[in-house]
Parts: structure tokens; sequence; C-alpha cells
């Protein structure tokens, strides 16, 4: 029997491997994705750091495979894990495409997945999600599309649209989605412009970085979203339109169009407004959510967590889940950027490698406390930030536990 497995291997996943393989305990380790390629999400990043150096996914993800095959971790893609089943106090039982695996830990590191939002047309060949764009791009070198049109305005949009740009796409505009049942503060341009104002620091231009850090008081933000020009701000070269909603895509085999219109500052679309834009392809951005069935499966306890992106597996700074032998890691407990998921990936196997010690290693206990803290530092300094007040919630979260799962031996 395997000393851990793991799920996912995407930064999370391949530095808890990591960190578990290099802790000198001699641990067997396997890790086990669905995707043909290691590295999760990492793949798909490519974005300047505020001092210049360029962030590019790819390079991360062979770094981080290279090591953890090097420490003798066995990493197996194309597994897709369909089921999971406790095996008493022994550990854990893994379904998957290629039979069972059994281990005495399990690490989930599922990571995240997109929101859908429903777009009248959006069954046209040429829709696709802002992440599949970004794939497409980035890992797989295709073109989505001469001249598109993105709906939804949020930090994964924003990082992206930087993303099709530098690989020559044009975009016709950024639009707001339109005022459904699903859309919620998607589609209101007071929310989405305050959120918009936490990550301005990404904005190309420094006169929009500067202007931005000045509109703090609510008040006034809605004064700027009252006089929002009509053809939107340029940003990345494309139009950033707060103050127009998509209302259809529009296309006979294929996207043609998007039919768009003036919408009013509570989200309410002005009559007679309407225009065509003409595009090849679409990109819906509907934000991302915790991917964390398998720990539903698996019978963990779960919270809601909207500053994490949703409803997320109840868990400790250590990565400790309240279930015996059972760890999770990375974006399955919040949305967050790949850093701080590196950061959790090593807290998670430094965790395990601790309790496979039976928890009396002071040289692993030192270094899980070096790596919770790790974390909150990274944290702190991320260029991306998908919530705010990230930080605030998780350590009332962590702080009603209290510190009996922090420190329970797993
Ligand atoms: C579309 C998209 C785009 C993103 N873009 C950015 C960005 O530009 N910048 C940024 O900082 N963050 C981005 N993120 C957030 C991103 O998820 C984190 O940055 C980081 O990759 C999270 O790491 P992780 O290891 O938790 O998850 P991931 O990187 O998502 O890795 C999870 C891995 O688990 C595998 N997996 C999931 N379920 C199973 C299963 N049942 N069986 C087997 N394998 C499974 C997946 O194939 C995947 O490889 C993006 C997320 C998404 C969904």
């Amino acid at each position: 029997m395997r000393d851990a497995l793991i799920v996912g291997a995407g930064p999370a996943g391949l530095s808890a491997a990591i960190a578990a393989a290099g802790s000198g305990n001699g641990m067997r380790i396997t890790v086990l994705d669905e995707y043909p390629r290691a590295g999760g999400r990492l793949l798909g990043q490519l974005h300047q750091e505020p001092d210049g150096s360029w962030w590019n996914g790819i390079k991360e993800a062979s770094q981080l495979m290279e090591r953890a095959l090097r420490d003798g971790v066995d990493i197996r893609t194309g597994v897709s894990v369909t089921g999971l089943e406790r095996n008493g106090d022994e550990g854990w039982t893994v379904w998957t495409n290629e039979g069972l695996f059994q281990a005495k830990r399990l690490l989930l590191a599922t990571g995240a997945a997109e929101s859908a939002i429903p777009v009248p047309g959006w069954t046209l060949p040429g829709v696709m999600s802002i992440g599949a764009a970004q794939v497409m791009t980035n890992v797989q070198r295709v073109k989505v599309g001469n001249r598109g049109v993105v709906i939804g305005m949020n930090v994964l949009a924003m990082a992206i649209v930087s993303e099709l740009r530098l690989a020559g796409i044009e975009l016709a505009a950024i639009v707001l989605p339109p005022k459904n049942a699903l859309s919620g503060h998607a589609s209101d341009p007071n929310r989405v412009f305050n959120s918009l104002l936490r990550f301005a620091h990404m904005a190309p231009n420094p006169m929009f970085r500067w202007g931005a850090s000045l509109i703090r008081p609510s008040w006034l933000q809605r004064l700027v979203v009252a006089g929002y020009p009509g053809s939107g701000l340029r940003i990345w070269d494309t139009p950033l339109q707060l103050r127009r909603s998509a209302l259809e895509i529009v296309g006979t085999d294929s996207v043609e169009g998007v039919r768009v219109a003036k919408i009013t500052p509570d989200g309410r679309v002005v009559a007679g407004s309407e225009r065509f834009v003409e595009a090849d392809f679409v990109c819906i951005a509907g934000g991302l959510y915790p991917l964390a069935e398998l720990a539903a499966v698996a019978g963990c306890p779960f919270r809601y967590a909207p500053q994490l992106g949703g409803h997320i597996p109840l868990h400790a700074e250590s990565m400790r889940t309240p279930l015996s032998r059972l760890y999770v890691a990375g974006n399955i407990t919040g949305v967050e950027s790949a850093k701080v998921a590196i950061a959790q990936g090593a807290v998670a196997g430094t965790a395990m490698a601790l309790d496979d010690s039976g928890g009396a290693s002071i040289a692993l206990s030192a270094e899980l406390e070096r790596a919770i803290s790790r974390v909150k530092q990274v944290r702190r300094e991320a260029v991306i930030q998908f919530h705010p007040d990230i930080e605030r919630f998780r350590e009332q979260m962590y702080l009603e536990q209290g510190t009996i799962l922090r420190y329970r031996i797993n």
C-alpha cells in the first residue's frame, strides 16, 4: 500500500508531493491526474509580475514535476478519480478509470472550476468559457478566433484578456452579462466596478492604476459608474464597457456577433440602445468555484464561504480535514492564486509526513509551522486576489475550529 495518494497534479498536488517525498520519511507517493499532462491550471498562466519578471506557468509546472520525479514520486496522468471510500482507520481506497488505488493517506487537490452564466445563443460553435480560451491559447497554441467579445468582468477575465492580447487576438469589447437569475452581482455595474478596483493594480496604464487608487468612497464610485463613458475605457487596447450588457449571441452555424445594449447604473437595459458587435468568438467569464465533489463523496463536512468562491471542505490551517487521514490543499479550499496553492501544498505534504511519523518529528513540526506562515505571507503578496477579505475570513474560520484540528495527528 502507498503511504500517500494525491488527487490532482496541479501546483498544490505537486508541491505537496515534493514536501512529503522530501521529508526524509521515505514515503511512497502517487499523484493521479485526469489531464494528459501534469501542472493543472498552472499550464495556462502567463503574466507579468510587479517587478517586471514573467510568471510562465508552463515553466513553473515543469520545474515542480521535475523535482517531484527526482524525489521518486509516481505521477500518473490520464487517470480520472470517480469515487473513494475509507478503509476503517487504515486509509483510503480510490476508484479510477485505471482501477483501484489504496493509500494510508489521501490528499484532495482537485482545484477549481468555472461557473457558467447562461446567455441566449451560448450553444453556438465559437462560444467558450474564458478558461477554455486560456488553455487553447497558452497550452494548445490554437488561435481561438480573429475578433472576440468577452462577457463578464472579473479578475480571471482581466488576466486572460491580457494573455489573449499578448497572443495578438483582437477583442471587440468586454461587456457585462445579461441580468438573469444566475448572473447575480456580475450584471450590476456598481458591484462590478467596486470589484474591478481591487485588481486595478494589474492594469497596464499607470493613469488607470493611479485613478483607481483614488476612487475609494462608495459615493464616488457610484458617481464614476453614473458618468462612465458609453464607448468604455480602453484596457489592453480593448474597450471595457461597464455600462453595456450582452443580450444575445447571434449566428447561424457559428458566432457572428453579439447583440448588446446600454444599461443603467443598476443594470436595467436602456430601451432603443441596442447595437450589433461583430465577432467570430465569445468568451463567457462567470468566475470560479472550488471543485470539491470528491471531498463530499468522502463524507467531509463543508462550509459555505462566498469569500473563497463557494462551498469548501472544512479544514484546518495544517490542511487536515476532520476525517481521519484526509487532507485538502489548493483551490479546493478556496479560490486563490497559483502561488498560494503551491504554499498550501507544502503545508499539506509536511502535515502528511508529520502524521506518518506518528507526530514524533520535532523537525517536521517546526517545518509545518514555517510552511503555514509562508502561506500567509504569499497570500499577502499575491498579485491576483480572487476575492476581498480572504485572509480575514480564513483567520476567522480557523479560529472558530479552535486548535484541535490544527494539531491533531491525523
Ligand atoms: C480556468 C481557470 C483559469 C485560471 N487562471 C488563473 C490565472 O491566470 N492565474 C492564477 O493565479 N490562477 C488562475 N486560476 C486559479 C488556479 O486554479 C490556481 O492558480 C491554481 O492552479 C490552483 O492550483 P490547484 O493545484 O489547487 O488546482 P489546479 O491547478 O486546478 O489543479 C487541479 C488538478 O486536479 C485534476 N483533477 C480534478 N479533478 C480530478 C479527478 N476527479 N480525477 C483526477 N484528477 C482531477 C485536474 O485535472 C487538475 O490538473 C485559474 C483557474 C481556472 C479554473
